[in-house]
């Protein structure tokens, strides 16, 4: 099988490295977002498509077989873009999702909330210390807040934010001990996240509950349920063998 594999996660890193052990080919395509991003195993195509015709032209013209999206849940463009590409080729599309935090021990204590606004308005209501964990894409909702925020993002932020936030650049995963002196030390009293899901992210949540932080969490965009949806990759391989079995 020749399959075009839309990463830019760890997730989609360890499944290219385990499909190309089992022989498939497979080409991983990035956004180019990141300056130096970690490389998967296999072929490797960097930059937008152009759309959804550019991803057309591009599944035509390398005779894919499958695609998979296994980009980040919240990466909502190019997942649309796939599912329509693929519908409108007939090509399979098959969508590869870390789990969500819905079903984490303490979700049921957490504010859920369906979009960045929301989350925005949370802060002085629920904390004056946010920390927010959501994703530099994200920051443009949060500009009303002039006072402090601590902000982690991966690369340098390419917009103006208020001289009060505290900006940090580093890549995860991130771990408990690590977590919670950044937290302790920038004496956070509100955690905002988005639902990332499993575990690269996981420790601050452990954290604010060690703490009793109130944690704000954005809901994920849904995938529709006709779609093929798997979270392990030994149900992405099982789902390969029945297809080529048949
Ligand atoms: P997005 O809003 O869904 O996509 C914006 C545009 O970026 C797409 O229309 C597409 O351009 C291009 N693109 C996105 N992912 C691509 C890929 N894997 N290969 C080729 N082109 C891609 O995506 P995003 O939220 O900016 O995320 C960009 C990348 O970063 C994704 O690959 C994602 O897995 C990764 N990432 C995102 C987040 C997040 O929180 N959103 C977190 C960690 C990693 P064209 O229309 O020109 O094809």
């Amino acid at each position: 099988m020749k399959i075009l594999l839309l990463g830019g996660t760890k997730e989609a890193r360890d499944l290219a490295q385990e499909l190309v052990t089992q022989g498939h080919r497979v080409i991983s395509s990035l956004a180019g977002q990141v300056k130096s991003p970690r490389l998967p195993a296999g072929e490797i195509r960097i930059g937008g498509f152009g759309g959804i015709s550019g991803l057309k032209t591009y599944i035509t013209a390398h005779s894919i077989d499958l695609v998979i999206d296994a980009t980040h849940p919240f990466a909502a463009q190019i997942t649309s873009n796939a599912i329509t590409a693929s519908k409108e080729l007939a090509v399979p599309y098959l969508n590869f999702e870390r789990p969500s935090w819905e079903n984490h021990d303490d979700a049921a204590s957490w504010h859920w909330v369906t979009d960045n606004s929301a989350a925005a308005a949370t802060i002085g209501c629920l904390g004056d210390r946010p920390f927010l964990s959501c994703g530099r894409k994200t920051l443009p909702n949060f500009l009303d807040w002039q006072n402090f925020a601590l902000v982690r993002v991966v690369d340098p932020l390419t917009i103006a934010v208020p001289r009060a936030w505290k900006i940090i650049l580093s890549r995860g995963p991130y771990f408990f001990t690590d977590e919670l002196k950044l937290i302790e030390k920038n004496r956070i009293n509100l955690l905002i996240t988005k639902d990332s899901g499993g575990v690269h992210t996981e420790a601050k949540l452990e954290v604010a509950k060690q703490l009793g932080i109130p944690v704000v969490v954005i809901s994920r965009p849904k995938i529709p349920q006709e779609y093929l949806k798997f979270e392990k990759i030994t149900e992405v391989l099982a789902w390969l063998e029945s297809v080529k079995k048949n």
